[in-house]
């Protein structure tokens, strides 16, 4: 039974895993005490299963239970960094650095900042989507408090060079954020690898729910301080205060569980489904891979149809759910800021979409696939 429309915007959002359902279910009906309620059992069982899901969130990453700060997601992980480092560091300087690709959580972020007398700069991809780690280099002043960088784009897939990232701004004594959000579940690094000193992560990008996510945060070597954005009963070490979304974050930390086990599979199969669907769509002629396709997510293929309005398109494909650009910016009708500093023209941003596929992707859904865009395009070309 094929799913009518098929599901290609697996970096929009995925669905909840069974298994991750599953162990969430107790926690909104007989364990739905509050984490921070000391006094008695109902607490306490959700204060322990708080820390076991701290525990597998950190060991995906690499990195220690206490350097956890669970969030709403990864926007409020990177608001709450960009913003706590800014304010807590702003003695040493106003200087941050930033990739010109970044996702609007990171881009806002750091505009809200502009208009408080900070800096920023941009840092320039090429035509692959890739930045060179040298101009990360030689935008570094003695003012820099920050670099944000991500890992892999949600738009093109496109991966960064991180890890080269994070020693440069280790070695130039600068704090690094990595936006990891599409990162696991698709492929892996820890954050010794990355050199980050902050990293920021979302359950609903990788099979767990909606409305959880985790903000890693060094401890040592050095100690990142941040400043809260969130004031009031000083949960999460008084980072993020609120009670805790305890169903949440049970299953975000199976989710975890889940990406460590499966990334492989999953990163194999979907590479599979991806380079069949991708070759025989641009065999269509006139139609290009935006991005890199060496150092790209195995699930990701964003592709420019020349001449074909990316509106056009999704009309023309109602049996397909697909994007043109990222889920936040697609209600706005302008061109992705990604493509275009990519160097794409406004033309070409415009008839270009997203393909992501996922865990649950079927050759028979791939297939379909290829059979309805071959048709559409053939039908707008006319
Ligand atoms: C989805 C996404 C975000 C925002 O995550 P939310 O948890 O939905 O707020 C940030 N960065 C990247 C790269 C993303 O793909």
């Amino acid at each position: 039974m094929l799913n009518n429309p098929v599901y290609l915007d697996y970096n929009a959002t995925t669905p909840v895993a069974v298994e991750v359902m599953q162990v969430m279910l107790p926690y909104f009906t007989e364990k739905f005490g509050n984490a921070s309620s000391k006094t008695h059992a109902y607490g306490w069982v959700a204060a322990e299963a708080v820390d076991f899901a701290r525990g597998q969130v950190a060991e995906l990453i690499g990195a220690t239970a206490d350097e956890i700060i669970f969030t709403s997601g990864a926007t409020e992980a990177i608001n709450l960094a960009i913003k706590g480092v800014a304010e807590i560091y702003k003695k040493k300087g106003r200087h941050i650095i930033v990739a010109a690709t970044e996702h609007k959580a990171v881009l806002d972020s750091v505009a809200w900042l502009a208009s408080k007398g900070y800096k920023t700069s941009y840092i320039s991809v090429g035509t692959d989507g890739r930045l060179d780690p040298g101009d990360i280099e030689r935008a570094i002043t003695s003012e820099t408090i920050l670099i944000c960088m991500m890992a892999a784009n949600n738009e093109t897939g496109v991966i960064q060079p991180v890890e080269k990232i994070g020693e440069i701004a280790g070695n130039n004594g600068v704090l690094f954020l990595c936006d990891a959000t599409q990162l696991f579940g698709k492929s892996r690094l820890t954050i010794y690898e990355m050199h980050a000193d902050m990293l920021c992560l979302s359950a609903h990008k990788m099979y767990g729910p909606k409305g959880t996510g985790a903000l890693y945060c060094r401890r040592k070597n050095p100690k990142v301080k941040l400043t809260a954005l969130i004031h009031g009963g000083g949960q999460e070490k008084g980072l993020r205060s609120g009670t805790l979304n305890v169903p949440g974050i049970v299953g975000f930390g199976e989710a975890c569980k889940l990406a460590a086990t499966n990334w492989w599979d999953d990163a194999m199969k979907t590479s599979a489904h991806r380079t069949a669907f991708e070759q025989k769509i641009v065999d269509l002629g006139d139609v290009f891979i935006n991005g890199s396709v060496k150092y790209r997510l195995p699930n990701t293929t964003n592709l420019l149809f020349r001449g074909i309005s990316s509106s056009s398109l999704i009309r023309a494909l109602p049996g397909l759910s697909f994007s043109a650009g990222s889920a936040c910016s697609s209600l706005i009708p302008e061109p992705s800021h990604v493509l275009l500093a990519m160097g794409l023209s406004p033309a070409d941003a415009d008839c270009s979409v997203r393909f992501s596929l996922g865990r649950n992707t079927t050759e028979e859904e791939i297939n379909f696939a290829i059979e309805r865009v071959q048709k559409a395009v053939v039908m707008l070309r006319k």
